[in-house]
């Protein structure tokens, strides 16, 4: 048996996702793939004990209908949204949700539109599943091509990521409305890390059928090992979703943690608050250096731009040489320049902040 003539012709061209590094061993500071750096607050965890108490030999609710309620009628009942419990599909994280929205609608050839840069996934899906790829470069500033916002696109499915990745700025709900408007096929936004900013998607699902808007409870709710996503969507979308899906995708933990996330949602608020405020007090922290710039975000990360891509290089090994810090280094077309840094804890961005200020003696 030779078992590249067993595998599938399109994997001989496919480039897996990349994860970041999980490193092993004490000692590291992860700021290198946007986790939440608070564990879920007490109660939740109790919680989430308690569970592992019951039910372990059955199976889950298929249809997780005790969370897809609590998300329609507590976590999202301010958001002037969908409200109906048909609207809400529940996925293995985000990225399930991405790739059960190829499921439904990608056959091999048809196109799919995404910007670059942005999240990898949207690509490496896109092959897997044979699609034809229309990839539009955004601004230099990560905004959109006025062409996108003022001409019909053609393609199955489109995707946004808002707050994007890596950049982490959003963008506003008038180019997303008329991207809809001009797109053919689905619109997909991934909002990923929407609850770090003050914006959302979610009110125009009420205007434009052609809008999937998904969601996780890797970010927010901390949750990032429990694997909890969900998207909200026309009835009709949501349906199909649900048909392609495997029958327990969603396992009974990580549906009695996304509960207790629901139920606890304040506390997890006021958790993050710290994030968003050391965003701001170490974005401020590094503004003051010549030879680099701290871009605009609405996220749990900051991207910094260096005048010098071989610098970037520099921090990036010495911050991980000398000081044990992990940040985000792309080896792509337009990004080498770039260091992605996740908001840690008020110690961590501590220490990152001082082996920061060290190197900027050494190479700025
Ligand atoms: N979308 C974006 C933009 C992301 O950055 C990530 C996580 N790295 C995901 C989706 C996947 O999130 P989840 O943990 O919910 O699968």
């Amino acid at each position: 048996m030779d078992l590249n003539d067993l595998l599938r012709d399109t994997l001989r061209r496919y480039a897996a996702y990349e994860p970041g590094e999980q490193p092993t061993g004490d000692g590291w500071i992860k700021l290198n793939t946007n986790e939440n750096p608070y564990p879920p607050v007490p109660e939740i965890l109790e919680e989430i004990k308690d569970a592992i108490n019951v039910r372990m030999n059955r199976y889950p609710d298929p249809l997780a209908l005790d969370v897809r309620k609590a998300l329609l009628n507590q976590l999202l009942r301010d958001k002037d949204t969908l409200t109906n419990r048909n609207t809400v599909f529940v996925g293995n994280g985000c990225d399930e949700i991405l790739d059960i929205v190829f499921k439904v609608f990608i056959d091999p050839g048809d196109e799919v539109v995404f910007f670059y840069p942005s999240y990898g996934m949207y690509k490496v899906l896109a092959s897997l599943y044979n699609a034809k790829i229309n990839e539009i470069k955004l601004n230099d500033d990560f905004s959109f091509p006025d062409s996108v916002l003022s001409s019909k696109i053609n393609g199955k499915l489109l995707f946004i990521n808002s707050p994007n990745n890596p950049n982490g700025k959003s963008y506003g709900n008038a180019a997303i409305l008329k991207i809809c408007t001009n797109f053919s096929g689905i619109v997909v936004v991934d909002e990923t890390y929407a609850d770090f900013s003050d914006q959302t998607s979610l009110p125009l699902l009420k205007k434009v059928k052609n809008l999937i808007v998904a969601r996780t409870f890797s970010k927010t709710f901390s949750l990032a090992s429990m694997r909890f996503g969900y998207a909200l969507a026309d009835a009709d979308i949501i349906k199909e979703m649900n048909k392609v899906k495997l029958p327990y995708n969603t396992n009974y933990l990580a549906q009695m943690a996304a509960l207790s996330c629901i139920k606890y949602k304040d506390k997890l608020y006021e958790q993050n608050k710290k994030i968003i405020e050391e965003r701001d007090r170490i974005s401020k922290e590094l503004n003051i250096y010549n030879g680099i710039s701290v871009l605009p975000s609405d996220a749990n990360f900051l991207c910094i731009k260096f005048d010098d891509k071989s610098i970037a290089l520099k921090f990036l090994w010495d911050l991980k040489d000398k000081y044990k810090i992990l940040v985000r280094h792309f080896n792509k077309p337009g990004l080498y320049q770039y260091l992605r840094v996740t908001i840690g804890t008020v110690e961590e961005n501590n220490k990152f902040l001082d082996a920061f200020r060290d190197l900027v003696n050494i190479y700025l």
